[in-house]
Protein backbone atom coordinates (compact mmCIF):
# COMPACT_ATOMS: atom_id res chain seq x y z
CA UNK A 1 0.00 0.00 0.00
CA UNK A 2 2.53 2.66 0.28
CA UNK A 3 3.76 2.28 -3.01
CA UNK A 4 0.07 3.31 -4.41
CA UNK A 5 0.11 6.17 -1.59
CA UNK A 6 3.18 7.80 -3.11
CA UNK A 7 1.48 7.29 -6.57
CA UNK A 8 -1.10 8.87 -5.16
CA UNK A 9 1.11 12.22 -4.32
CA UNK A 10 2.57 12.10 -7.09
CA UNK A 11 -0.54 12.37 -9.40
CA UNK A 12 -1.24 15.38 -6.30
CA UNK A 13 1.81 16.92 -6.80
CA UNK A 14 1.26 17.45 -11.02
CA UNK A 15 -2.07 18.77 -10.24
CA UNK A 16 -0.37 21.48 -7.52
CA UNK A 17 2.32 22.60 -9.94
CA UNK A 18 -0.83 23.06 -12.51
CA UNK A 19 -2.21 25.25 -10.13
CA UNK A 20 1.16 26.87 -9.30
CA UNK A 21 1.29 26.34 -6.11
CA UNK A 22 4.66 25.49 -3.92
CA UNK A 23 2.76 23.06 -1.59
CA UNK A 24 -0.73 22.51 -0.44
CA UNK A 25 -1.99 21.64 3.01
CA UNK A 26 -4.55 18.45 3.05
CA UNK A 27 -6.56 18.68 6.02
CA UNK A 28 -9.77 16.71 4.79
CA UNK A 29 -9.48 12.99 7.18
CA UNK A 30 -10.07 10.98 4.03
CA UNK A 31 -8.17 12.94 1.15
CA UNK A 32 -5.36 12.49 4.23
CA UNK A 33 -6.01 8.52 4.08
CA UNK A 34 -6.20 8.56 0.21
CA UNK A 35 -2.89 10.18 0.30
CA UNK A 36 -0.84 8.35 3.11
CA UNK A 37 -3.02 5.81 4.61
CA UNK A 38 -3.54 6.97 8.02
CA UNK A 39 -7.01 6.44 9.53
CA UNK A 40 -7.14 7.81 12.57
CA UNK A 41 -9.36 11.21 13.62
CA UNK A 42 -6.82 14.34 13.77
CA UNK A 43 -3.86 14.60 10.85
CA UNK A 44 -3.24 16.89 8.03
CA UNK A 45 -0.41 16.33 5.35
CA UNK A 46 1.83 19.27 3.72
CA UNK A 47 2.34 18.34 0.44
CA UNK A 48 5.45 20.12 -2.11
CA UNK A 49 4.55 20.75 -5.80
CA UNK A 50 8.11 19.75 -6.66
CA UNK A 51 9.43 17.73 -3.86
CA UNK A 52 8.30 14.35 -2.09
CA UNK A 53 10.90 13.91 0.34
CA UNK A 54 9.88 17.14 1.72
CA UNK A 55 6.15 15.87 2.23
CA UNK A 56 5.38 16.31 6.13
CA UNK A 57 2.55 14.33 8.27
CA UNK A 58 1.07 15.33 11.18
CA UNK A 59 -1.53 14.23 13.83
CA UNK A 60 -1.28 14.39 17.68
CA UNK A 61 -0.19 12.12 20.59
CA UNK A 62 -3.04 9.58 20.84
CA UNK A 63 -1.70 8.60 17.33
CA UNK A 64 2.00 8.89 17.45
CA UNK A 65 1.73 5.07 17.37
CA UNK A 66 -0.52 4.39 14.65
CA UNK A 67 1.39 6.77 12.62
CA UNK A 68 4.51 5.44 12.67
CA UNK A 69 2.38 2.19 11.64
CA UNK A 70 0.50 3.57 9.30
CA UNK A 71 2.85 6.18 7.72
CA UNK A 72 6.75 4.83 7.87
CA UNK A 73 7.45 6.58 4.72
CA UNK A 74 7.02 10.14 5.53
CA UNK A 75 8.34 12.39 8.04
CA UNK A 76 5.86 12.83 11.15
CA UNK A 77 5.24 15.73 13.44
CA UNK A 78 3.16 15.04 16.83
CA UNK A 79 1.78 17.97 18.09
CA UNK A 80 -1.76 19.48 19.69
CA UNK A 81 -2.86 20.87 16.21
CA UNK A 82 -2.21 18.97 13.34
CA UNK A 83 -3.06 21.64 10.44
CA UNK A 84 -1.48 24.80 12.60
CA UNK A 85 1.57 22.95 12.63
CA UNK A 86 2.35 21.79 9.39
CA UNK A 87 1.05 26.08 8.30
CA UNK A 88 4.02 26.89 10.15
CA UNK A 89 5.96 24.74 8.57
CA UNK A 90 5.02 26.51 5.20
CA UNK A 91 5.09 29.90 5.97
CA UNK A 92 8.86 29.73 4.05
CA UNK A 93 6.87 29.67 0.70
CA UNK A 94 5.21 31.85 -1.09
CA UNK A 95 2.05 30.25 -2.66
CA UNK A 96 0.33 27.10 -0.35
CA UNK A 97 -3.00 25.85 -1.60
CA UNK A 98 -5.57 24.99 0.86
CA UNK A 99 -8.69 22.28 0.86
CA UNK A 100 -11.54 25.92 0.75
CA UNK A 101 -14.12 23.49 0.51
CA UNK A 102 -13.67 21.67 3.98
CA UNK A 103 -12.17 24.69 5.90
CA UNK A 104 -14.21 26.51 8.08
CA UNK A 105 -14.18 30.49 7.94
CA UNK A 106 -12.31 30.39 11.40
CA UNK A 107 -10.34 27.71 10.52
CA UNK A 108 -9.23 29.46 7.63
CA UNK A 109 -8.36 32.78 9.57
CA UNK A 110 -6.33 30.36 12.40
CA UNK A 111 -4.27 28.54 9.00
CA UNK A 112 -3.84 32.11 7.53
CA UNK A 113 -2.25 33.24 10.99
CA UNK A 114 -0.15 30.72 10.99
CA UNK A 115 1.17 30.55 7.52
CA UNK A 116 2.65 34.28 8.24
CA UNK A 117 3.86 35.65 4.88
CA UNK A 118 2.69 32.93 2.60
CA UNK A 119 -0.24 33.37 0.82
CA UNK A 120 -2.81 31.08 1.06
CA UNK A 121 -4.22 29.67 -2.15
CA UNK A 122 -8.03 27.85 -2.68
CA UNK A 123 -7.75 24.54 -4.28
CA UNK A 124 -10.53 23.12 -3.90
CA UNK A 125 -11.41 19.47 -5.22
CA UNK A 126 -7.87 18.00 -6.25
CA UNK A 127 -8.11 15.37 -4.02
CA UNK A 128 -11.55 14.37 -4.88
CA UNK A 129 -10.67 14.74 -8.56
CA UNK A 130 -7.83 11.92 -7.91
CA UNK A 131 -10.35 10.11 -5.70
CA UNK A 132 -12.74 9.55 -8.53
CA UNK A 133 -10.42 7.46 -10.54
CA UNK A 134 -9.67 4.38 -8.47
CA UNK A 135 -6.23 2.53 -8.66
CA UNK A 136 -6.17 -1.19 -8.16
CA UNK A 137 -5.79 -1.49 -4.93
CA UNK A 138 -9.09 0.87 -4.41
CA UNK A 139 -10.91 -1.68 -6.69
CA UNK A 140 -9.48 -4.75 -4.49
CA UNK A 141 -11.45 -3.18 -1.91
CA UNK A 142 -14.41 -2.41 -3.49
CA UNK A 143 -14.71 -5.81 -5.17
CA UNK A 144 -14.19 -7.40 -1.27
CA UNK A 145 -17.03 -4.66 0.35
CA UNK A 146 -19.18 -5.94 -2.70
CA UNK A 147 -19.12 -9.75 -2.30
CA UNK A 148 -19.45 -8.97 1.73
CA UNK A 149 -22.94 -7.89 0.71
CA UNK A 150 -24.17 -10.03 -1.71
CA UNK A 151 -22.73 -12.95 0.15
CA UNK A 152 -24.87 -11.53 3.27
CA UNK A 153 -27.97 -11.20 1.26
CA UNK A 154 -27.63 -14.44 0.27
CA UNK A 155 -27.66 -15.67 3.43
CA UNK A 156 -30.64 -14.21 4.44
CA UNK A 157 -32.48 -15.19 1.66
CA UNK A 158 -31.71 -19.07 1.73
CA UNK A 159 -31.74 -18.81 5.69
CA UNK A 160 -35.37 -18.14 5.45
CA UNK A 161 -34.51 -14.50 6.92
CA UNK A 162 -37.11 -12.69 4.39
CA UNK A 163 -40.53 -13.89 5.51
CA UNK A 164 -43.75 -12.49 6.44
CA UNK A 165 -44.21 -11.53 10.07
CA UNK A 166 -40.74 -10.18 10.60
CA UNK A 167 -40.26 -6.40 10.95
CA UNK A 168 -38.21 -3.90 8.56
CA UNK A 169 -35.44 -3.36 11.28
CA UNK A 170 -34.88 -6.94 11.88
CA UNK A 171 -34.37 -7.51 8.29
CA UNK A 172 -31.61 -4.56 8.17
CA UNK A 173 -30.51 -5.95 11.38
CA UNK A 174 -29.78 -9.41 10.12
CA UNK A 175 -28.47 -8.50 6.97
CA UNK A 176 -26.26 -6.20 8.76
CA UNK A 177 -24.52 -8.50 10.91
CA UNK A 178 -24.39 -11.31 8.36
CA UNK A 179 -22.65 -8.45 6.30
CA UNK A 180 -19.94 -8.14 9.66
CA UNK A 181 -19.90 -12.04 8.73
CA UNK A 182 -18.22 -11.90 5.64
CA UNK A 183 -15.75 -9.49 6.60
CA UNK A 184 -17.32 -5.95 6.44
CA UNK A 185 -16.33 -3.06 9.20
CA UNK A 186 -19.64 -2.35 9.45
CA UNK A 187 -22.58 -1.17 7.28
CA UNK A 188 -21.76 1.47 4.77
CA UNK A 189 -24.80 3.55 5.35
CA UNK A 190 -28.02 2.86 7.01
CA UNK A 191 -29.59 0.02 5.68
CA UNK A 192 -32.71 0.58 3.71
CA UNK A 193 -35.62 -2.28 3.99
CA UNK A 194 -38.84 -0.95 2.86
CA UNK A 195 -42.21 -3.60 2.27
CA UNK A 196 -44.90 -2.93 1.30
CA UNK A 197 -46.11 0.66 0.52
CA UNK A 198 -43.45 2.12 2.32
CA UNK A 199 -41.25 0.29 -1.34
CA UNK A 200 -42.31 3.42 -3.03
CA UNK A 201 -40.17 5.49 -0.61
CA UNK A 202 -36.88 5.85 -2.40
CA UNK A 203 -35.13 5.98 0.82
CA UNK A 204 -37.51 4.79 3.51
CA UNK A 205 -35.82 4.33 6.73
CA UNK A 206 -36.39 0.93 8.30
CA UNK A 207 -39.19 0.50 11.01
CA UNK A 208 -41.21 -1.83 12.98
CA UNK A 209 -43.52 -2.51 9.96
CA UNK A 210 -44.55 -6.16 9.54
CA UNK A 211 -43.76 -7.87 6.17
CA UNK A 212 -46.90 -9.56 4.55
CA UNK A 213 -47.24 -11.74 1.71
CA UNK A 214 -47.56 -10.18 -1.28
CA UNK A 215 -45.01 -7.36 -0.87
CA UNK A 216 -42.50 -6.15 -2.49
CA UNK A 217 -39.69 -5.56 -0.23
CA UNK A 218 -36.78 -3.45 -1.56
CA UNK A 219 -33.44 -3.87 0.71
CA UNK A 220 -30.53 -1.13 -0.56
CA UNK A 221 -27.26 -1.85 1.82
CA UNK A 222 -24.04 -1.88 1.34
CA UNK A 223 -20.75 -2.99 3.20
CA UNK A 224 -17.42 -1.25 4.06
CA UNK A 225 -14.23 -3.02 4.04
CA UNK A 226 -10.93 -1.18 4.32
CA UNK A 227 -12.50 2.03 4.17
CA UNK A 228 -14.57 1.35 1.02
CA UNK A 229 -18.06 1.31 0.55
CA UNK A 230 -20.25 -0.82 -1.48
CA UNK A 231 -23.82 -0.08 -2.48
CA UNK A 232 -26.53 -2.66 -3.77
CA UNK A 233 -30.39 -2.19 -4.16
CA UNK A 234 -32.69 -5.63 -5.07
CA UNK A 235 -36.31 -5.65 -4.60
CA UNK A 236 -37.82 -9.24 -4.14
CA UNK A 237 -41.71 -9.99 -3.67
CA UNK A 238 -43.39 -12.20 -1.05
CA UNK A 239 -45.04 -15.23 -1.88
CA UNK A 240 -46.73 -15.06 -6.47
CA UNK A 241 -45.89 -11.65 -7.78
CA UNK A 242 -48.75 -9.61 -9.06
CA UNK A 243 -48.92 -8.77 -12.54
CA UNK A 244 -48.35 -4.94 -12.00
CA UNK A 245 -45.14 -5.54 -9.47
CA UNK A 246 -43.79 -8.47 -12.01
CA UNK A 247 -44.46 -5.24 -15.18
CA UNK A 248 -42.82 -2.82 -13.27
CA UNK A 249 -39.66 -4.84 -11.87
CA UNK A 250 -39.27 -5.93 -15.62
CA UNK A 251 -39.44 -1.97 -16.46
CA UNK A 252 -36.40 -1.39 -14.21
CA UNK A 253 -34.92 -4.21 -14.79
CA UNK A 254 -34.33 -3.04 -18.97
CA UNK A 255 -33.74 0.58 -17.85
CA UNK A 256 -31.08 -0.53 -15.54
CA UNK A 257 -29.35 -2.88 -18.37
CA UNK A 258 -29.57 0.21 -20.54
CA UNK A 259 -28.12 2.18 -18.40
CA UNK A 260 -25.25 -0.06 -17.68
CA UNK A 261 -24.84 -0.59 -21.16
CA UNK A 262 -23.93 3.04 -21.30
CA UNK A 263 -21.62 3.21 -18.50
CA UNK A 264 -18.10 3.43 -20.37
CA UNK A 265 -15.03 5.04 -20.56
CA UNK A 266 -15.75 8.48 -22.64
CA UNK A 267 -19.27 8.29 -22.56
CA UNK A 268 -21.12 11.59 -21.43
CA UNK A 269 -22.23 11.28 -17.49
CA UNK A 270 -25.61 12.26 -18.83
CA UNK A 271 -25.72 9.46 -21.72
CA UNK A 272 -25.73 6.82 -18.94
CA UNK A 273 -29.00 8.56 -17.52
CA UNK A 274 -30.36 9.23 -20.43
CA UNK A 275 -30.38 5.95 -21.43
CA UNK A 276 -31.91 4.43 -18.29
CA UNK A 277 -34.50 7.34 -18.45
CA UNK A 278 -35.68 6.63 -22.13
CA UNK A 279 -36.70 3.11 -21.23
CA UNK A 280 -38.78 3.92 -17.93
CA UNK A 281 -40.04 7.03 -19.78
CA UNK A 282 -41.30 5.01 -23.12
CA UNK A 283 -43.49 2.61 -21.09
CA UNK A 284 -45.34 5.84 -19.16
CA UNK A 285 -43.40 5.93 -15.88
CA UNK A 286 -41.21 9.06 -16.04
CA UNK A 287 -42.84 10.72 -13.74
CA UNK A 288 -41.95 7.87 -11.20
CA UNK A 289 -38.14 8.21 -11.57
CA UNK A 290 -37.57 10.64 -9.29
CA UNK A 291 -33.86 10.82 -8.76
CA UNK A 292 -30.58 10.45 -10.49
CA UNK A 293 -29.32 7.15 -12.12
CA UNK A 294 -26.26 7.30 -10.09
CA UNK A 295 -23.05 8.10 -8.30
CA UNK A 296 -19.50 7.62 -7.90
CA UNK A 297 -18.80 5.65 -4.73
CA UNK A 298 -15.27 5.05 -3.19
CA UNK A 299 -13.77 5.90 0.56
CA UNK A 300 -17.48 7.78 0.67
CA UNK A 301 -21.13 6.49 -0.27
CA UNK A 302 -21.91 9.22 -2.39
CA UNK A 303 -18.74 11.04 -4.31
CA UNK A 304 -18.06 12.20 -8.00
CA UNK A 305 -18.85 11.87 -10.67
CA UNK A 306 -22.41 11.90 -10.47
CA UNK A 307 -24.73 10.14 -12.89
CA UNK A 308 -27.64 12.06 -13.37
CA UNK A 309 -29.51 14.92 -16.03
CA UNK A 310 -27.59 17.68 -14.44
CA UNK A 311 -24.34 15.84 -14.09
CA UNK A 312 -21.20 17.36 -16.68
CA UNK A 313 -18.15 15.70 -17.75
CA UNK A 314 -17.59 12.23 -18.88
CA UNK A 315 -16.60 9.16 -17.05
CA UNK A 316 -13.10 7.66 -17.04
CA UNK A 317 -11.60 4.27 -16.99
CA UNK A 318 -11.37 3.20 -12.79
CA UNK A 319 -14.43 5.27 -11.53
CA UNK A 320 -16.52 2.99 -9.23
CA UNK A 321 -20.16 4.25 -9.82
CA UNK A 322 -24.07 2.78 -9.28
CA UNK A 323 -26.23 2.33 -11.71
CA UNK A 324 -30.00 2.47 -9.83
CA UNK A 325 -32.99 3.32 -11.63
CA UNK A 326 -36.35 3.16 -9.91
CA UNK A 327 -39.83 3.18 -10.31
CA UNK A 328 -42.02 4.42 -7.39
CA UNK A 329 -46.01 4.09 -6.99
CA UNK A 330 -47.03 5.96 -3.87
CA UNK A 331 -49.16 3.63 -1.91
CA UNK A 332 -48.91 0.82 -3.66
CA UNK A 333 -45.11 0.06 -3.81
CA UNK A 334 -41.84 0.81 -5.72
CA UNK A 335 -39.10 -1.18 -7.45
CA UNK A 336 -35.37 -0.28 -7.72
CA UNK A 337 -32.23 -2.21 -8.96
CA UNK A 338 -28.60 -1.12 -8.26
CA UNK A 339 -25.33 -2.52 -9.23
CA UNK A 340 -22.05 -0.87 -8.53
CA UNK A 341 -19.37 -1.23 -10.94
CA UNK A 342 -16.10 -0.24 -12.22
CA UNK A 343 -16.14 2.25 -15.73
CA UNK A 344 -13.77 0.11 -18.60
CA UNK A 345 -12.80 1.01 -21.40
CA UNK A 346 -15.79 -1.31 -23.18
CA UNK A 347 -18.40 -3.58 -21.02
CA UNK A 348 -18.21 -1.80 -17.66
CA UNK A 349 -17.17 -4.17 -14.53
CA UNK A 350 -19.70 -5.47 -12.48
CA UNK A 351 -19.12 -5.60 -8.82
CA UNK A 352 -22.44 -6.44 -7.27
CA UNK A 353 -23.44 -10.00 -8.78
CA UNK A 354 -26.75 -10.71 -7.01
CA UNK A 355 -29.26 -11.79 -9.55
CA UNK A 356 -31.48 -9.24 -10.93
CA UNK A 357 -34.19 -11.55 -11.67
CA UNK A 358 -37.58 -11.08 -9.73
CA UNK A 359 -36.74 -13.38 -6.56
CA UNK A 360 -39.92 -14.56 -5.17
CA UNK A 361 -39.75 -15.91 -1.38
ZN1 LIG B 1 -27.99 2.19 -2.62
ZN1 LIG C 1 -26.59 4.36 -4.39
Amino acid sequence: MPESHARRREAFRELLRDRQVDAALVTDLLNVRYLCGFTGSHAALLVHADDESRTVFATDGRYATQAGEQVPDLERLIERSASRALAERAAELARLGFESQHVTVDACDALDEAAGPAELVRTPGLVEQLRAVKDEDEIDALRRACDAADRALADLVEGGGLRPGRTEREIARELETRMLDHGAAGPSFETIVAAGANSAVPHHRPTGAVLAAGDLVKIDFGALVDGYHSDMTRTLVLGEPAPWQREIHDLVRRAQAAGSDAVRAGAEVREADAAARGVIEEAGYGENFVHGLGHGVGLEIHEAPALSQRGTGRMASGMAVTVEPGVYLPGRGGVRIEDTMVVRQSAAELLTLTTKELVAV
